[in-house]
């Protein structure tokens, strides 16, 4: 698609780099996780931080999604976005006293909640402004996702989660807290999994915890098994859209439960990643013995992720060139540290001053993890309709 002259020309008038938004794709991939979910009366949740950037959010909100956020500030924004409170789930490992406040005061759905201590907290917090809070447990189920070990979450030797050895604990404090109740089971695995098998053990581990409580007298009205899913890096082109039907399906087929208990996702790369792309200049190219460089003027200020966990995404020259006249280039930004490279060896057309690439695949976990390191602008983008 950034092959066309007519996308250069357009992109020619503006300053760069920036984030390039297609909305219509975005809204085809999620018309397309709707159908899937629909169909199976599952409910999904967009994962806040894969990008709050507002136009997408409203796009979301509107197809009816609910927010899944993982501080104050996230609650709040979901909130001013217009999701309802009853869509909105609050997890993680750290949350603060005022941001489970702010979190209570707006009477959320759930908040999954990740250790003894903090089920005591929120009781505590709960009954000082006078309300029950709904808690999802969040479990960790000891399963390896066979992705980065960075972005591996439902480990023993990760931090997410009540460990096994503490569930036992964890359903008599929950039994004493007054002010709690407790609507479901939570589990995040890990993210960018493709393996549908990773998905099927989880059904499996869910199964498990679910009789466990069962057979202690405690319903489980909510399960609620994360996100995680994976999209296509390498050909985004090919495969825009992720299989959402596949992985529903996993689901569908291998958890177990009665038709009043609920099903929740909390998707987040799926939903945004391929509709945006980061594009960007090339400054200036360099030659070494063995080596060529193109030095762009975005960095990993705008896009961390390679800097971060070496994460692949395809770069390519936007408008036509001549095939055949290629060569292998690492693609670096202008910030100060060597790990500001968004790619080695990539192939592309020879390069010279002022052409343009699109780094693609960028819209989730791309502009929200943007920081003014070197004191950089403040990130830009456009959409596309
Ligand atoms: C990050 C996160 C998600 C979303 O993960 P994706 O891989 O982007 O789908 C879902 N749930 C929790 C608890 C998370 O921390």
């Amino acid at each position: 698609m950034f092959r066309n002259k007519t996308i250069l020309d357009q992109f020619s008038a503006l300053e760069t780099p920036f984030y390039y938004y297609d909305l219509d794709l975005l809204g085809r991939t999620l018309d397309a996780a709707k159908r899937a979910a629909d169909k199976r009366n599952f409910h999904v949740h967009y994962a806040l931080k894969a990008n709050y950037n507002d136009r997408i959010l409203e796009v979301i909100q509107s197809k009816g999604f609910g927010a899944d956020c993982v501080s104050g500030n996230e609650v709040q924004k979901a909130i001013d976005m217009g999701f309802g409170a009853d869509q909105i789930t609050f997890a993680g490992v750290g949350k603060s006293d005022k941001e489970i406040n702010t979190a209570l005061h707006h009477g959320i759905f759930a908040f999954n909640v990740e250790s003894i201590q903090e089920l005591e907290v929120i009781n505590t917090l709960a009954g000082q402004a006078g309300v029950t809070a709904q808690v999802s447990l969040r479990i960790n189920p000891n399963i390896d996702a066979n992705t980065h070990h960075y972005i591996t979450t439902g480990l023993d030797e990760n931090k997410f989660g009540v460990p096994n050895s503490e569930l036992e604990k964890a359903a008599s404090v929950l039994r004493a807290c007054a002010n709690l109740n407790l609507v479901g089971l939570h589990f995040h695995v890990g993210s960018q999994i493709l393996d549908m098998n990773v998905f099927k053990s989880l059904c499996v581990k869910v199964n498990e915890w679910k009789t466990w409580f069962e057979d202690r007298g405690t319903y489980i009205k909510v399960i609620n098994v994360g996100g995680g899913l994976g999209v296509d890096y390498k050909a985004p082109d090919e495969n825009p859209i992720p299989d959402f039907e596949a992985y529903f399906d996993v689901f569908d087929r291998f958890l177990e439960r009665n038709a009043q208990q609920e099903v929740h996702f909390e998707l987040g790369r799926a939903l945004v990643a391929q509709c945006g792309s980061l594009v960007s200049k090339v400054l200036y190219t360099k030659s070494g013995i063995k080596k060529h460089f193109l030095i762009v003027d975005a960095g990993m200020t705008e896009l961390m992720r390679p800097a971060l966990y070496q994460a692949y995404h395809k770069i390519e020259r936007i408008g036509e060139y001549q095939k055949g006249t290629m060569l292998n280039y690492d693609v670096v930004g202008p910030i100060c540290e060597s790990s500001d490279c968004f790619g080695k060896e990539v192939e592309l057309p020879i390069s010279k001053r002022g052409d343009m690439i699109a780094i693609r695949t960028a819209g989730a976990y791309g502009e929200v993890m943007a920081s003014r390191y070197n004191l950089r602008e403040e990130v830009r983008y456009v959409y596309a309709q």
